[in-house]
């Protein structure tokens, strides 16, 4: 197939949601009905370790499984479906943010007894930044929840974008009797069984077939005033709108019962778009240009701590990758080699050495790639987009054995890299302050640090609460303001500078007093 029918029948997304809100259970479902039944084990493998986060075995064993599972492919109605996994826990959310910008879509998953709740409303900041499409599956219909009409005014007002739905629950709990297929206008009628195969669901034809109101008597007048409330007020689906992360298709159903799961999957394929250009300094880089191109997008550091090899996964933005090519790491000019490269878990084994746009590439590597690094075959890209978030957390570092002194500094180095926390020098010397978004990544790099690098660090809380990335047009104030503020300046892992403030009023003063000096909360990588 040539390269632009690739690119064509490709879907990559990941699913974004609130701890509980049922993605591991969908993602179970949605493998299963491409037929990816081994995978879906390793899903739940994963999630039983992901409870256990300050039992440290676990968290080594969770970051093996994790390699494994954190890109599914799947073929479904021809299509090549890549699903990327996020992390579960919020104190990892940076990670998150940086998967989102290698996906085309994103599947919001919600709890329907608890709406759009908090750490879904982040990331779904990061996709509204990016207009990235969103389709939404409201999940656990089997248990009394809350009203539909109410959750899609939540969607709205949450979301502010247009939600369509595309079916519509009958009922809910112990008289949930299935959903309406809105555009298909027939219903598919729920029977409770996890392990129920969707072939097997009783289909009626007709939304006004009169056999719904006779089996199904107390909720079908209700579900039908609804329907037509919903289709009184919210506007015709809008494919471009969709596209435009203005309208999220809305589907209704029970993941743990496999029920309304296709229609989210067939929809995916139909509506989901395909990998589009993606923006670099020099130019826009289209999907089936024919020399490949890639950047790394996460960084994860391999089961075995003795080789310290990390694996740097790769979204490839245009071309064709093919197992043993060259690569050119733009920012260092270097040249690698990757018959090594990882293969996902993936049905079909030949789709592991040969990968189109759209299609994630796992590098292992001891240091040569870093997070935002642009792959070509020559061309002088980098891709711009890859966020780093100012962290909120700040803690000091000291060693008890100064001999150790180097390690120290190979370790934070590294585990800068791969984004596990943010190293930052202090203009005026110093120890050296690590900044994170969530508590838990600073007891990781503690534990990283002594086991990968033999060093016992002691990490102390600093008195810092807030960082904002400096820049100004004009270099000599910024400089004017570094040496000024020389004890609230440090650097970070590509030594841009950085101001740090103890509290709010700090920062407001400091923005105040210098108007010429821009104040970020994001870097993006360039
Ligand atoms: P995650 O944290 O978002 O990955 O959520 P999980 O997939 O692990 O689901 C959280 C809990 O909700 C588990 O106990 C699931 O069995 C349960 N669950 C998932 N989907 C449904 C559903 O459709 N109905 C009901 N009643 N429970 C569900």
């Amino acid at each position: 197939m040539a390269v632009d029918q690739e690119v064509a029948r490709r879907r990559t997304f990941a699913i974004i949601s609130h701890p509980d809100a049922g993605k591991t259970t969908l993602t179970e479902k949605l493998l299963l009905f491409a037929g990816a039944i081994h995978i879906a084990g390793s899903v739940k493998a994963r999630k039983a370790s992901r409870h256990a986060t300050s039992d440290w075995m676990e968290i080594e064993k969770q970051r093996g499984i994790s390699v494994a599972s954190s890109v599914m492919q799947m073929e479904y109605r021809g299509c090549v479906i890549n699903l990327l996994d996020t992390p579960g826990h919020q104190d990892f959310s940076e990670d998150t943010y940086r998967v989102l910008t290698a996906v085309d879509a994103a599947l919001m998953v919600i709890d329907a007894a608890n709406g759009v709740e908090a750490q879904t409303l982040r990331l779904l900041e990061v996709c509204r930044a990016r207009n990235t499409p969103i389709l939404t599956f409201v999940n656990k219909m089997d248990r009394e929840v809350r009203e539909p009409l109410d959750l899609i005014d939540e969607i709205e007002r949450t979301l502010n974008m247009t939600a369509v739905p595309f079916t519509w629950p009958l009922g809910m709990g112990r008289s949930f009797h299935g959903v309406f297929d809105l555009r298909r206008d027939r219903m598919r009628v729920f029977r409770p069984g996890a392990d129920r195969l969707d072939e097997q669901d009783e289909i009626i034809e007709g939304l006004d077939n009169p056999e719904i109101a006779l089996r199904f008597t107390e909720n079908v007048a209700q579900a039908r005033q609804e329907i037509e409330l919903i289709r009184g007020a919210s506007p015709e689906f809008s494919h471009v709108a969709f596209l435009a992360g203005e309208q999220t298709p809305v589907f209704f159903g029970s993941a743990i019962n496999n029920f309304g799961v296709r229609e989210v999957l067939d929809a995916l394929v139909d509506l989901a778009p395909s990998p589009g250009s993606r923006q670099a300094l020099q130019r826009q880089v289209q999907p089936a240009e024919s020399m490949f191109s890639g950047v790394v997008f996460k960084i994860q550091a391999n089961m075995n701590p003795a080789h310290r090899d990390r694996i740097a996964f790769v979204r490839i933005c245009s071309g064709r990758f093919e197992r043993g090519m060259n690569l050119r790491v733009v920012r260092s000019d270097k040249d690698i080699r990757t018959n090594g490269v990882v293969s996902f878990l993936s049905q079909r084994r030949e789709l592991l050495d040969i990968a189109y746009s759209g299609d994630i590439i796992g590098i292992p590597n001891h240091g040569t790639l870093q997070l935002g690094d642009t792959l070509t075959q020559g061309e002088r890209l980098q891709f711009t987009g890859l966020p780093f978030f100012a962290p909120e957390i700040f803690q000091t570092v000291e060693i008890a054995d100064p001999m150790r002194s180097k390690q120290l500094k190979l370790g934070l180095t590294q585990l800068g890299e791969e984004g596990a926390i943010q190293v930052f020098r202090p203009h005026a010397g110093g120890a050296l302050l690590l900044g994170a978004v969530g508590t838990l990544q600073f007891e990781v790099v503690a534990h990283r640090l002594k086991h990968e690098y033999g060093v016992d660090a002691r990490l102390a809380s600093a008195k810092y609460q807030m960082a904002r990335w400096v820049t100004s047009d004009d270099p000599r104030e910024l400089k004017r303001f570094i040496d000024t503020n020389a004890h609230r300046v440090a650097y970070d892992a590509v030594d841009a500078p950085t101001f740090l403030a103890s509290f709010g009023a700090e920062l407001s003063v400091a923005q105040e007093s210098w108007r010429l000096i821009q104040f970020h909360r994001l870097r993006e990588h360039a």
